[in-house]
Protein backbone atom coordinates (compact mmCIF):
# COMPACT_ATOMS: atom_id res chain seq x y z
CA UNK A 1 0.00 0.00 0.00
CA UNK A 2 2.27 2.34 -1.31
CA UNK A 3 -0.30 5.18 -1.13
CA UNK A 4 -0.59 5.23 2.20
CA UNK A 5 2.91 5.02 3.58
CA UNK A 6 3.53 8.25 4.16
CA UNK A 7 1.47 8.19 6.66
CA UNK A 8 1.84 4.96 8.22
CA UNK A 9 5.48 4.69 8.83
CA UNK A 10 6.75 8.12 7.50
CA UNK A 11 10.27 7.05 8.75
CA UNK A 12 10.42 3.96 7.72
CA UNK A 13 9.34 5.04 4.37
CA UNK A 14 12.41 7.77 4.38
CA UNK A 15 14.71 5.04 5.21
CA UNK A 16 13.63 2.61 2.19
CA UNK A 17 14.00 5.89 0.03
CA UNK A 18 17.26 7.13 1.31
CA UNK A 19 18.61 3.82 0.71
CA UNK A 20 17.34 3.51 -2.48
CA UNK A 21 18.49 6.74 -3.22
CA UNK A 22 22.17 5.71 -2.14
CA UNK A 23 21.98 2.18 -4.25
CA UNK A 24 21.41 4.02 -7.26
CA UNK A 25 24.04 6.30 -6.63
CA UNK A 26 26.45 3.49 -5.79
CA UNK A 27 25.68 2.06 -9.07
CA UNK A 28 25.85 4.98 -11.33
CA UNK A 29 29.45 5.86 -9.28
CA UNK A 30 30.43 2.00 -10.00
CA UNK A 31 29.21 2.39 -13.73
CA UNK A 32 31.39 5.63 -14.56
CA UNK A 33 27.71 7.03 -15.87
CA UNK A 34 27.60 10.54 -16.44
CA UNK A 35 25.89 12.74 -13.60
CA UNK A 36 28.14 11.42 -11.25
CA UNK A 37 31.83 12.87 -12.04
CA UNK A 38 34.51 10.56 -12.77
CA UNK A 39 37.70 11.13 -11.64
CA UNK A 40 37.03 15.19 -11.62
CA UNK A 41 35.89 15.43 -7.72
CA UNK A 42 39.05 17.77 -7.17
CA UNK A 43 37.80 20.70 -9.41
CA UNK A 44 33.67 20.54 -9.15
CA UNK A 45 31.34 19.76 -6.28
CA UNK A 46 30.94 16.63 -6.72
CA UNK A 47 27.29 14.91 -7.45
CA UNK A 48 27.86 12.17 -4.96
CA UNK A 49 28.37 14.63 -2.25
CA UNK A 50 25.67 16.82 -3.11
CA UNK A 51 23.25 13.68 -3.04
CA UNK A 52 24.65 12.21 0.33
CA UNK A 53 24.26 15.98 1.44
CA UNK A 54 20.68 15.75 0.12
CA UNK A 55 20.09 12.63 1.87
CA UNK A 56 21.12 13.57 5.05
CA UNK A 57 19.05 16.76 4.21
CA UNK A 58 16.03 14.57 3.40
CA UNK A 59 16.56 12.87 7.19
CA UNK A 60 16.40 15.63 8.75
CA UNK A 61 13.77 18.02 6.89
CA UNK A 62 9.73 18.55 7.81
CA UNK A 63 6.89 17.69 5.07
CA UNK A 64 5.97 14.80 3.69
CA UNK A 65 8.57 11.80 2.78
CA UNK A 66 7.16 12.68 -0.92
CA UNK A 67 7.50 16.08 -0.90
CA UNK A 68 11.79 15.47 0.58
CA UNK A 69 12.43 13.23 -1.98
CA UNK A 70 11.13 15.51 -4.56
CA UNK A 71 13.57 18.22 -3.12
CA UNK A 72 16.30 15.52 -3.07
CA UNK A 73 15.89 15.03 -6.39
CA UNK A 74 15.81 18.47 -7.28
CA UNK A 75 19.10 19.06 -5.29
CA UNK A 76 21.00 16.20 -6.73
CA UNK A 77 19.91 16.83 -10.22
CA UNK A 78 20.05 20.75 -10.35
CA UNK A 79 22.75 21.47 -8.33
CA UNK A 80 25.29 19.27 -9.63
CA UNK A 81 26.66 21.12 -13.03
CA UNK A 82 27.13 18.08 -14.72
CA UNK A 83 23.61 17.18 -15.82
CA UNK A 84 22.91 13.09 -16.49
CA UNK A 85 23.65 14.26 -20.71
CA UNK A 86 26.84 16.03 -20.44
CA UNK A 87 29.51 14.08 -21.91
CA UNK A 88 32.16 12.66 -19.64
CA UNK A 89 35.32 14.66 -18.30
CA UNK A 90 38.71 13.36 -17.54
CA UNK A 91 40.32 9.52 -19.00
CA UNK A 92 36.67 8.58 -19.74
CA UNK A 93 35.88 12.53 -21.93
CA UNK A 94 39.40 11.53 -23.58
CA UNK A 95 38.45 7.82 -24.31
CA UNK A 96 35.52 8.59 -26.33
CA UNK A 97 36.74 11.19 -28.55
CA UNK A 98 39.74 9.29 -29.30
CA UNK A 99 36.57 6.61 -29.87
CA UNK A 100 34.91 9.03 -31.73
CA UNK A 101 37.66 9.79 -34.24
CA UNK A 102 38.54 5.90 -34.91
CA UNK A 103 40.71 5.43 -38.36
CA UNK A 104 40.03 8.54 -39.06
CA UNK A 105 39.80 9.15 -42.79
CA UNK A 106 37.85 12.80 -42.58
CA UNK A 107 40.86 14.70 -44.53
CA UNK A 108 44.00 14.24 -47.06
CA UNK A 109 46.18 13.73 -44.23
CA UNK A 110 44.52 10.23 -43.02
CA UNK A 111 46.25 8.78 -45.91
CA UNK A 112 49.97 9.97 -45.29
CA UNK A 113 50.06 9.11 -42.24
CA UNK A 114 51.48 6.22 -40.44
CA UNK A 115 50.37 7.07 -37.14
CA UNK A 116 46.96 9.42 -35.80
CA UNK A 117 49.15 11.68 -32.98
CA UNK A 118 46.04 12.18 -30.51
CA UNK A 119 47.83 13.45 -27.86
CA UNK A 120 49.50 12.65 -24.27
CA UNK A 121 49.57 13.69 -21.09
CA UNK A 122 47.36 13.84 -17.94
CA UNK A 123 43.95 13.57 -18.25
CA UNK A 124 43.58 15.54 -15.50
CA UNK A 125 45.71 17.86 -16.54
CA UNK A 126 45.64 22.11 -15.12
CA UNK A 127 47.62 23.53 -18.21
CA UNK A 128 47.57 22.09 -21.89
CA UNK A 129 49.98 22.59 -24.75
CA UNK A 130 48.42 22.86 -28.32
CA UNK A 131 50.30 22.87 -31.30
CA UNK A 132 50.21 22.93 -34.96
CA UNK A 133 50.59 19.16 -36.02
CA UNK A 134 52.90 15.95 -36.12
CA UNK A 135 56.10 16.34 -37.83
CA UNK A 136 57.89 13.16 -38.91
CA UNK A 137 59.14 12.01 -35.12
CA UNK A 138 55.81 11.93 -33.78
CA UNK A 139 53.70 10.62 -36.88
CA UNK A 140 56.49 7.42 -36.33
CA UNK A 141 55.69 7.53 -32.75
CA UNK A 142 52.17 8.06 -32.37
CA UNK A 143 52.91 10.68 -29.77
CA UNK A 144 53.47 14.72 -30.41
CA UNK A 145 56.39 16.65 -29.43
CA UNK A 146 59.02 13.97 -29.37
CA UNK A 147 61.19 15.72 -32.17
CA UNK A 148 63.59 18.97 -31.42
CA UNK A 149 60.75 20.93 -30.81
CA UNK A 150 59.93 18.60 -28.30
CA UNK A 151 62.33 18.65 -26.58
CA UNK A 152 62.61 21.92 -26.87
CA UNK A 153 58.79 22.08 -25.15
CA UNK A 154 60.39 19.44 -21.99
CA UNK A 155 62.34 22.02 -21.45
CA UNK A 156 60.01 24.82 -21.48
CA UNK A 157 57.60 23.03 -19.55
CA UNK A 158 60.41 21.94 -16.99
CA UNK A 159 61.58 25.52 -16.79
CA UNK A 160 57.98 25.74 -15.32
CA UNK A 161 58.88 23.59 -12.48
CA UNK A 162 56.39 20.70 -14.15
CA UNK A 163 57.04 17.50 -15.48
CA UNK A 164 55.81 16.78 -19.46
CA UNK A 165 53.67 14.16 -17.88
CA UNK A 166 51.99 16.67 -15.55
CA UNK A 167 50.32 18.66 -18.29
CA UNK A 168 48.64 17.47 -21.39
CA UNK A 169 50.03 18.05 -25.04
CA UNK A 170 48.39 17.94 -28.13
CA UNK A 171 48.10 19.39 -31.92
CA UNK A 172 45.39 21.20 -34.05
CA UNK A 173 45.38 17.87 -36.54
CA UNK A 174 46.27 14.50 -35.44
CA UNK A 175 47.95 13.83 -38.59
CA UNK A 176 51.22 14.73 -40.34
CA UNK A 177 51.07 16.86 -43.05
CA UNK A 178 53.08 15.91 -46.40
CA UNK A 179 56.77 17.78 -46.09
CA UNK A 180 55.35 19.11 -42.71
CA UNK A 181 53.93 21.96 -44.63
CA UNK A 182 51.65 23.96 -42.98
CA UNK A 183 47.99 22.32 -42.26
CA UNK A 184 45.64 23.43 -44.98
CA UNK A 185 42.08 24.59 -44.06
CA UNK A 186 39.88 21.20 -44.95
CA UNK A 187 42.34 19.66 -42.65
CA UNK A 188 42.11 22.01 -39.51
CA UNK A 189 38.32 22.47 -39.85
CA UNK A 190 38.43 18.22 -40.29
CA UNK A 191 40.21 17.85 -36.97
CA UNK A 192 39.34 20.75 -34.82
CA UNK A 193 35.87 19.31 -33.19
CA UNK A 194 38.19 16.67 -32.19
CA UNK A 195 40.67 19.22 -30.58
CA UNK A 196 37.42 21.20 -29.14
CA UNK A 197 36.20 17.46 -27.68
CA UNK A 198 39.81 17.16 -26.20
CA UNK A 199 40.02 20.82 -24.70
CA UNK A 200 36.31 20.02 -23.26
CA UNK A 201 37.04 16.79 -21.68
CA UNK A 202 40.09 18.26 -20.29
CA UNK A 203 38.62 21.28 -18.96
CA UNK A 204 42.38 23.18 -17.82
CA UNK A 205 42.59 25.83 -16.27
CA UNK A 206 45.21 27.36 -18.94
CA UNK A 207 45.99 26.76 -22.44
CA UNK A 208 49.11 27.38 -23.93
CA UNK A 209 49.13 27.10 -27.55
CA UNK A 210 52.19 26.83 -29.61
CA UNK A 211 52.48 29.25 -32.68
CA UNK A 212 50.08 30.70 -34.90
CA UNK A 213 47.78 27.96 -36.06
CA UNK A 214 46.59 27.08 -32.82
CA UNK A 215 45.99 30.31 -31.90
CA UNK A 216 44.08 31.59 -34.63
CA UNK A 217 42.25 28.58 -34.59
CA UNK A 218 41.14 28.62 -30.79
CA UNK A 219 40.83 32.31 -30.82
CA UNK A 220 39.45 32.75 -34.16
CA UNK A 221 41.52 35.50 -35.28
CA UNK A 222 43.84 35.89 -37.95
CA UNK A 223 45.72 38.48 -35.87
CA UNK A 224 49.79 37.51 -36.50
CA UNK A 225 50.80 35.26 -33.57
CA UNK A 226 54.10 37.81 -33.48
CA UNK A 227 50.94 40.13 -31.86
CA UNK A 228 48.61 37.79 -30.24
CA UNK A 229 50.98 35.96 -28.45
CA UNK A 230 51.86 37.47 -24.80
CA UNK A 231 48.57 38.34 -24.04
CA UNK A 232 45.73 36.41 -22.39
CA UNK A 233 42.60 35.70 -24.08
CA UNK A 234 39.72 33.43 -23.66
CA UNK A 235 38.51 30.08 -24.85
CA UNK A 236 35.25 28.81 -23.67
CA UNK A 237 35.71 30.92 -20.02
CA UNK A 238 39.18 29.38 -20.18
CA UNK A 239 42.36 31.51 -19.54
CA UNK A 240 44.74 30.93 -23.13
CA UNK A 241 48.03 32.22 -23.68
CA UNK A 242 49.27 32.58 -27.35
CA UNK A 243 52.83 31.93 -27.22
CA UNK A 244 56.05 31.27 -29.97
CA UNK A 245 55.96 27.96 -31.43
CA UNK A 246 59.31 25.61 -30.42
CA UNK A 247 60.36 25.18 -33.38
CA UNK A 248 60.15 28.90 -34.13
CA UNK A 249 62.23 29.23 -31.12
CA UNK A 250 64.79 26.70 -32.72
CA UNK A 251 64.88 28.64 -36.20
CA UNK A 252 65.10 32.14 -33.96
CA UNK A 253 66.43 31.68 -30.37
CA UNK A 254 66.37 35.32 -29.56
CA UNK A 255 62.78 34.79 -29.38
CA UNK A 256 62.76 32.40 -26.38
CA UNK A 257 63.02 36.03 -24.09
CA UNK A 258 59.53 36.75 -24.95
CA UNK A 259 58.58 33.05 -24.74
CA UNK A 260 59.37 32.62 -21.39
CA UNK A 261 57.52 36.11 -20.45
CA UNK A 262 54.55 34.44 -21.76
CA UNK A 263 55.64 31.59 -20.14
CA UNK A 264 55.86 33.13 -16.16
CA UNK A 265 52.61 34.76 -16.86
CA UNK A 266 51.09 31.32 -17.31
CA UNK A 267 53.00 30.45 -13.88
CA UNK A 268 51.15 33.36 -12.13
CA UNK A 269 47.96 32.61 -13.00
CA UNK A 270 47.98 29.17 -12.43
CA UNK A 271 49.83 30.37 -9.08
CA UNK A 272 46.55 32.92 -8.43
CA UNK A 273 44.08 29.83 -8.88
CA UNK A 274 45.86 28.51 -6.06
CA UNK A 275 47.33 25.94 -8.70
CA UNK A 276 51.19 26.98 -8.87
CA UNK A 277 54.17 24.33 -10.04
CA UNK A 278 56.31 23.35 -7.65
CA UNK A 279 59.02 24.65 -8.86
CA UNK A 280 58.95 27.56 -11.70
CA UNK A 281 62.38 29.56 -11.30
CA UNK A 282 64.35 29.74 -14.44
CA UNK A 283 66.90 28.00 -14.86
CA UNK A 284 70.39 29.24 -16.67
CA UNK A 285 69.24 30.00 -20.41
CA UNK A 286 65.82 28.88 -19.90
CA UNK A 287 63.56 27.37 -21.79
N1 LIG B 1 55.18 20.47 -33.99
C1 LIG B 1 53.89 20.49 -33.61
O1 LIG B 1 53.19 21.47 -33.79
N2 LIG B 1 53.41 19.41 -33.03
C2 LIG B 1 54.12 18.33 -32.80
O2 LIG B 1 53.59 17.37 -32.25
C3 LIG B 1 55.47 18.33 -33.21
C4 LIG B 1 55.98 19.41 -33.80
Amino acid sequence: MSGDSDNDDPRGELRALAGRFRANLALRERSGLAGVPTGSSRRRGPAVVQARDAVAALAVAGGSAAARADAATVAVFTRDDQPASVPPTGLAGLQLAREELGDCQRCKLAKGRTNLVFGVGNPEAHLVFVGEGPGADEDAQGEPFVGKAGQLLNKMIEAMGYQRQDVYICNVVKCRPPGNRNPELDEIEACEPFLKKQLAALRPRVIVTLGKFAAQCLLRDDTPISRLRGNFRTYEGVQLMPTFHPAYLLRDPSKKKETWEDLKAVMGALRRLGLGPGGGTEPAGAP
